[in-house]
This record gives structure tokens, C-alpha cells and sequence, in this order.
């Protein structure tokens, strides 16, 4: 495969851009390449500078549930940038999103719109805490909620441990709030609860986790969450920045029917534009400035292009539930394929599916948690990367990310991904 323009454009930006790159996955480090340098993307195929045609599974990481440049959404986009593309007041286009949020989702009652994911979530920590008085809260090892301070945190082994920053630059007090639990670990969180619950402002958690690769809570996990949330008056957050719109239109929560007290979200609902929310109970968003005493502002929120994005992608999905059946079919064949795959060369593999999102992990253990994903041969998932890149594939570079499967893949995209799976597991060492 010719890369070469990728190549130059990667060795310059270098130079200008911290390792080349404006978020980190994206520099293929993972997997020892060069990140193809994406010109243009149509339906559920992205085109590199080198003319090189993928089949996308990466979906700008989960906002493209309709495929890229939905003919309806980049009309509504066209329409809102005539009409001037920022005004920092308010508009007719946030009420009628906010609407459309709080239909969808029950347990949100109201909603403020924001930038990104990793805004909304931090706001969300602050108004829980303002709500509440209280500073701790508990997060769950794996889950990814955004790169703010106090949540770039998910070291530590015991539960009663306090956070350590995963990162450079964030000062151990910032973190010393933070409480981790492992995912789908019912003691921990009961242990948790009998030494901190009158401490705890908030838990946090993706109900189905995307960014330890796909793991689905375990019966009866999330009923845990919110029975021990409820009895001792700690609000929980369902982070749906992934699964919300996207493992059914009421999101995770909608699927397993638990309400949390606040909801996040991101990705799909800004359409492919840079946009995140938060919402949930009234009394507790009535805490938000200018209503109540805490504070959060944004230039750019409830951007009318933004608005113009999320409004039409919602719109479509709301009006085509069937599309839903149908990612979730052409999730199965996927996820069918990897598994015959598995046993046809020999290869020791788990997956683990919900809806659309899929992971499959090169592990023998079931990935029920972080500890049992770290389990998996990440030398065997590069290869595998790689012979699927050089098969026309385009998957995320790391094993710990979802497989997002998208409204714009097709018969022929399916049969041609599932050829390109068999041909790179009849490449692995057994
Ligand atoms: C992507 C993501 C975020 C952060 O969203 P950004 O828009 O990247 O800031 C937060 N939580 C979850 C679950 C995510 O997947």
C-alpha cells in the first residue's frame, strides 16, 4: 500500500504538533505505523491523502452512527452556516436539541449543552458535588470519562485506595477525591460504600464500558450502583458518551431500564460536530448558573452549527429505529466471523458485543474488567491491525477501543470486512 503522502505530512506535522497529532491514538504508536491522513470520507468508506480506500470501523470514534457526510445532516450544516456560525446567545436550535435529549431519555429532565465530552463530564462531577456538599467520588477502573483532572485516574488495586494521576501534570490532591473500584466487582463497591458512601458526592460509570475495549456490566451490577446510590443520597452519573443514541435511542439506560440522577453525553449527539451535554434530575441541573451557584460557562455552547448536526442525526434515528436492527445484525455477522475465525486458525480469542459496539480481544479469559482485558496479546492484535490496514480495514489502532458499527455499512462492506478477519487470523502465530 502506497503511504506516501501520509508519510510526509506525518514527519512535518511532527514538528508543529505534539507527535504529529491532536489526540494521541490517533498517531498509531500502538501499532508501530504511520496513521493514514484521512482527505475525505463518504458513507461507511474514509480515503487517505494516498487515494487508499478504507472501510471505516473507527466512526471519528462513535459520533458517525449515519456514516460520514449524511447527505441530510451536511445539508442542515450548509443551512446553519449561512445563517452565521456563532452568535453566543441564545437560540431556537438548543431548545428544540435539549427537547429532543430529554424525550429520548427519561431520567433527563433538563439539559445544558457543551463542547466536548470531557466538559460535560467534568461539569457534571462539579454540579453532583455542589448538590450534594460533599468532595469523593467513585469511578471504576477502565472507564474513561474525558481527560480532566480529577478523572485521569485508574491505577490503585484496592478499592479503599485513592486515586494516582495516570498522567503527568496532575497534582496528587487533585485525585485524592477520587475513589476506584474495579468494574463489575460487587464487593469492592459494597466496601467502598461501608467506609466513604456519606463522603460520596457522585458515581460515575459507562453502563456498558467502550474504552477497555466493549465490556457489558454483569447482571445485577448497575441495579448495585443505583441501590446503594439511592439509599445513601449519592448522585449517579451514567457517562452515555459512547452508548448514548447509540445502544438504542434511550441509550444504555434505556436498554437495561435504570434511571441514573445525571446522564453525559457526547459523539452522536453533536452529529460529527464538537458538542457534549449533560443532564438528569431537575433539582440537581437546577444547581447550574445563572439558576443556582455553580458554575459552567462556554464561547461556543449550544453552537447553532453544532445544534443544526446533532438535531438531524437525532431526527434520523428517532424517525428509523429500524436502523438500529440493523448495525446490531451486521455487528452479529462480525462478531460470528471472529469467532469462526478463532477456531479455524487456532487463534485463543474473546468477544464481547453490545449492539453495534464490538471488541474482540486476543485473550483466553473472558474481559469482564480492566485487569482481565490487560490480559490480552497486544503483539497479536498489532498484526492483526496491521494486515486488516493493509486489507482495506480501517479499526482502531488499539486493542482496548470498539469496533463502531455504522448505518452506511453494507452487504458487500460486511462480506469484504469478514474476508479481510480471515485472512488476518490465517496470518497469526498460533
Ligand atoms: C469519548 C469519551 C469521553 C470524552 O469525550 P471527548 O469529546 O473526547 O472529550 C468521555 N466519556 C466517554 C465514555 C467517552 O467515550
Amino acid at each position: 500500500m502506497n503511504m506516501e503522502k501520509s508519510r510526509l505530512l506525518f514527519e512535518k506535522s511532527k514538528n508543529f504538533i505534539p507527535g504529529g497529532v491532536n489526540s494521541p491514538v490517533r498517531a498509531y504508536k500502538s501499532v508501530g505505523m504511520t496513521p493514514p491522513f484521512i482527505k475525505s470520507a463518504k458513507g461507511s468508506r474514509i480515503i487517505d491523502m494516498d487515494e487508499n480506500e478504507y472501510i471505516d470501523y473507527v466512526g471519528s470514534w462513535g459520533p458517525m452512527i449515519l456514516g460520514h457526510a449524511h447527505p441530510e445532516v451536511v445539508e442542515e450544516i450548509k443551512k446553519a452556516c449561512e445563517d452565521g456560525t456563532s452568535y453566543g446567545a441564545p437560540t431556537h436550535k438548543e431548545l428544540i436539541l435539549a427537547e429532543m435529549i430529554i424525550n429520548a431519555v427519561p431520567s433527563v429532565e433538563m439539559v445544558r449543552m457543551v463542547s466536548s465530552g470531557t466538559e460535560a463530564v467534568m461539569s457534571s462531577v462539579r454540579v453532583a458535588r455542589g448538590f450534594t456538599g460533599r468532595d469523593k467520588i467513585l469511578k471504576f477502573e477502565g472507564c474513561y470519562h474525558g481527560h480532566s483532572d480529577g478523572l485521569l485516574a485508574k491505577a490503585g488495586s484496592g478499592a479503599l485506595t485513592t486515586g494516582v494521576p495516570d498522567s503527568a501534570g496532575v497534582p496528587s490532591d487533585y485525585v485524592k477525591n477520587t475513589i476506584i473500584a474495579e468494574y463489575n466487582n460487587f464487593d469492592e463497591l459494597e466496601n467502598v460504600f461501608k467506609s466513604h458512601a456519606n463522603e460520596l458526592a457522585a458515581v460515575i460509570v459507562e453502563p456498558v464500558a467502550g474504552n477497555m475495549g466493549v465490556v457489558l456490566p454483569e447482571k445485577g451490577f448497575l441495579e448495585l450502583i443505583r441501590e446503594l446510590t439511592l439509599k445513601h443520597g449519592v448522585v449517579l452519573i451514567f457517562d452515555e458518551v459512547i452508548t448514548g443514541f447509540r445502544v438504542s435511542y434511550g441509550g444504555a439506560q434505556g436498554h437495561f431500564g435504570i434511571a441514573p440522577d445525571m446522564t453525559v453525553f457526547g459523539k452522536i449527539v453533536g452529529g460529527g460536530m464538537p458538542v457534549g451535554a449533560y443532564g438528569g434530575r431537575k433539582d440537581i441541573i437546577s444547581m447550574v448558573s445563572p439558576v443556582g451557584p455553580v458554575y459552567q460557562a462556554g464561547t461556543l455552547s449550544g453552537n447553532p452549527v453544532a445544534m443544526a448536526a446533532g438535531i438531524k442525526t437525532l431526527e434520523i434515528l428517532r424517525d428509523n429505529q429500524c436502523i438500529y436492527k440493523k448495525i446490531e445484525e451486521n455487528a452479529k455477522e462480525l462478531e460470528k466471523s471472529f469467532l469462526d475465525a478463532s477456531r479455524k486458525f487456532g487463534i485463543p480469542l474473546k468477544v464481547n458485543r453490545m449492539g453495534s459496539l464490538l471488541s474482540a480481544f486476543f485473550t483466553v479469559e473472558n474481559v469482564v474488567d480492566l485487569r482481565t482485558a490487560m490480559t490480552c496479546d497486544v503483539g497479536r492484535f498489532r498484526s492483526y491491525f496491521q494486515n486488516m490496514l493493509q486489507s482495506g480495514i480501517y479499526i482502531a489502532p488499539s486493542q482496548f477501543e470498539a469496533i463502531f458499527v455504522s448505518n452506511a455499512h453494507e452487504k458487500e462492506d460486511i462480506t469484504k470486512t469478514i474476508n479481510a478477519v480471515n485472512y488476518a487470523f490465517s496470518r497469526l502465530q498460533q
